[in-house]
């Protein structure tokens, strides 16, 4: 399908993406100027004009779900205060309960007071609080979706917002071809001339790779691609897209990015949390479906990737998407990836239960509650050099990361003494928390003696920047109410991540019981055999 209100991928700039979070835009108006102007939260020396979206209607299924309590809802409010929303914006909740347009409005009140980043203004809440509206209903229920049809055309004549729609599916997986179709048949997912209809897809896109092309066969007949917003939340941080910035604003490090000086690479998104209440969502799931498919391929991808021709969607993705076809498999999987279940064990001075006994979970699931891949790439740029990912629940310590590892100095001109603990040089991008990159190498200890040892060189976000990082999806609502894509994985992407992760998924089925891990450790002991060649995991 051609989506003619859409621009094309060719002609979408991301050049500002990439440092800034308020940039330029033609589409502006002098209104939402005048809040953005008033609003305290802007650097006053910043004189470029906001990215605004013009006016819609955004429709959230499965309001009453975790995800839009506490990050949807609340950064909703925190665009409305930073002045990116339009004054005709509207929000319609869609879900199972006999709720007024008051009742949903309370629970947004509450989520927003609860979990904003921004600081509480009545008069933003007052501007948001007329926009919104409530749809009572079940997926499966027609004339619930024809009430909103009709709910939605009374908005557009009350409130200016022209026919342009995005639907946010924050629903189970499960749940996502029935949405669709449904907007298929009441006609909303049909964009009359001169104006917009858009998508938003919660990952997982899929289970595999066939499970995933059919939902984007349904999704497709639809919307058309370009209307379609996969959300990898990943991709809207920060420290996520200054990636891009490091490698490629600067010529510092890309020389050395290569397999001449990287020794390896360890990507990292460990939890200290276990499946708290998402029994539901995650057994059957596991680490890696949930994790690696999707927020560590990407990270790796990002890493990796050769420098796009300019920041546009296509040319992003691209590049994203020739790096993630080069990823090789290793051919031994059971020595080079490692899988495994969190036991009972001590968290944060407390006692927890492990993953057999956690409410919901069968006793004798085979999900993995921590999964690390050992890939390499198989380009000229990368050819030998591992890239290890690892992702868990129940670790020691919540941190996200990426780092490369650097070859050791051919030659060392010390005696062995003077540098027996120093270790290889390392950068360090910290993704989550404590934000930032970190540049370890050697330096002389002072004294007489020549003495070599690690020291870390370091950019922390809090203290170089004054304006703190908008949450991921600040951006990315932001971007799919501006139809700005390139922080959307492409489906090409979504089925190359599948390719790679299919083969371990059914290697692992054969497998049986994950390896035990007690809670508040760094994995299954089969996750540091997995290194080897006198590499180890970064202890975190
Ligand atoms: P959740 O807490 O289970 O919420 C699911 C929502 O769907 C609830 O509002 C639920 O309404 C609604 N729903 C379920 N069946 C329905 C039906 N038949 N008719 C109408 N409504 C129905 O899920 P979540 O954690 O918010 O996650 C939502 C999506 O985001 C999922 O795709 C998930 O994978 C993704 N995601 C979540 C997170 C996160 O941190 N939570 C992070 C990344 C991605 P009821 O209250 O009536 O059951």
């Amino acid at each position: 399908m051609k989506d003619p209100e859409t621009p094309s991928e060719e002609a979408l700039d991301f050049e500002e993406t990439i440092a800034a979070t308020v940039a330029t835009s033609a589409a502006a108006t002098s209104t939402t100027l005048e809040v953005a102007a008033a609003n305290p939260l802007r650097d006053p020396r910043d004189k470029r004009l906001p990215r605004v979206a013009g006016p819609c209607v955004l429709v959230l299924f499965g309001v009453t779900g975790d995800l839009a309590k506490r990050k949807l809802l609340p950064a909703i409010y925190d665009l409305g205060n930073r002045g990116l929303l339009p004054p005709g914006f509207s929000l319609v909740g869609f879900a199972r309960r006999d709720w007024k347009d008051q009742d949903f409005a309370q629970v947004t009140h509450d989520a927003v007071k609860a979990h904003a980043r921004t600081p509480f203004r009545e008069e933003v809440w007052k501007q948001l609080r007329e926009g919104i509206h409530f749809v009572p209903g079940e997926f499966s229920d027609d004339g619930a979706f024809d009430a909103l049809a009709m709910a939605l055309k009374e908005i557009d004549e009350t409130r200016g917002t022209g026919g342009n729609y995005a639907f946010y599916l924050s629903v189970p997986p499960k749940f996502f071809p029935v949405v669709v179709e449904q907007l298929k048949r009441t006609g909303v997912s049909q964009a009359p001339p001169g104006s917009w209809r858009r998508v938003v897809i919660e990952k997982p896109f899929g289970h595999d790779l066939k499970s995933a092309h059919e939902l984007n066969e349904i999704t497709t007949s639809a919307f058309p691609e370009s209307s379609i917003f996969r959300i990898d939340h990943y991709l809207g941080k920060e420290t996520v897209q200054n990636i891009l910035a490091l490698r490629f604003a600067n010529n510092l490090y890309e020389p050395i990015w290569n397999r001449g000086y990287v020794d390896h690479v360890q990507i990292t998104m460990a939890e200290d949390i276990g499946i708290g209440g998402r029994a539901g969502y995650y057994d059957g799931i596991g680490a890696a479906r949930d994790v690696i498919q999707n927020h560590l391929l990407q990270l790796l991808a990002l890493v990796a990737m050769e420098d796009p021709t300019s920041f546009d969607a296509s040319a992003l993705r691209r590049e994203k998407e020739k790096v993630l076809k080069a990823v090789q498999l290793p051919s031994d999987l059971a020595l080079n990836t490692a899988r495994g279940q969190y036991d009972a064990g001590w968290q944060g001075g407390e006692k927890v239960v492990g993953y057999l006994q956690e409410d919901g979970i069968s006793p004798d699931s085979t999900t993995e509650t921590y999964a690390a891949i050992k890939l390499e790439i198989a380009n000229r740029r990368w050819a030998g050099v591992p890239f290890y990912l690892r992702t868990g629940k129940r670790l020691g310590r919540r941190v996200t990361e990426v780092a490369v590892v650097f070859q050791r100095a051919p030659h060392l001109p010390f005696s062995k003494d003077d540098t027996e603990i120093l270790g290889q040089n390392a950068l360090v991008i910290r993704v989550q928390p404590d934000e930032g990159i970190t540049v370890r190498f050697g330096s002389k200890v002072p004294g007489t003696a020549m003495e070599v040892r690690d020291v870390s060189m370091d950019f922390a976000y809090g203290e170089s920047f004054l304006e703190s990082s908008p949450e991921a999806y600040e951006r990315l609502l932001l971007d799919v109410m501006i139809g700005d894509p390139p922080l959307f994985p492409h489906q090409r992407e979504v089925e190359l991540s599948w390719k790679i992760l299919d083969p371990i998924e059914e290697f692992w089925a054969t497998q049986g019981q994950p390896e035990g891990y007690p809670a508040g450790s760094w994995g299954p002991p089969s996750a540091d055999a997995m290194m080897g060649d006198g590499r180890a995991w970064r202890r975190l």
